[in-house]
């Protein structure tokens, strides 16, 4: 079972490999040259090996400098599209933060309207769904004047 466990999770890198490969900008302007080296990759506009993945290759291609060696066969067209990817990629991870608050902050609110009607929900339930729901609605306000 523990043998089946490692196994699952070499699937899973090899899944990330498989999406990594299909709709990312920079393999149009790269390839795996050693497919048993998948972080291997070649601009095919200069020839330059990086070993960064296509990340890289987008910088290299994008004149991101830091990391890697600007591509000096890349034109301007190039440059822009690697660099709007690189960016799109960079506001993807930011978002995603972002949406998770947000989520989490709409939860916290939920929670707090649910406990306002909460009362109305329960007696909703004990009445049952299969009564008209103007019955129920005329039996929650009795119980919630008694309340009062
Ligand atoms: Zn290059």
């Amino acid at each position: 079972m523990a043998s089946k466990a490692s196994g699952t999770q070499s699937m899973e890198s090899t899944a990330t490999g498989a999406k990594r490969k299909s709709n990312d900008v920079g393999w149009e302007y790269c390839f795996c040259p050693d497919s048993t080296n998948l972080d291997k990759v070649q601009c095919i506009l200069c020839g330059k090996i990086c070993s960064g993945r296509v990340y890289r290759i987008k910088q290299h291609i994008a004149h991101v400098t830091g990391n890697v060696s600007p591509c000096p066969k890349s034109t301007k067209a190039d440059q822009l599209k690697c660099r709007d990817a690189l960016n799109e990629a960079k506001i993807k991870k930011k978002g995603k933060h972002e949406y998770d608050e947000a989520l989490r902050a709409e939860a916290r609110c939920g929670s707090v309207t649910d406990e306002s009607t909460i009362d109305v929900d329960e007696l909703e339930g004990s009445l049952g769904s299969m009564r008209p729901p103007n019955v129920a609605e005329i039996k929650i306000r009795r119980l919630l004047s008694l309340n009062n």
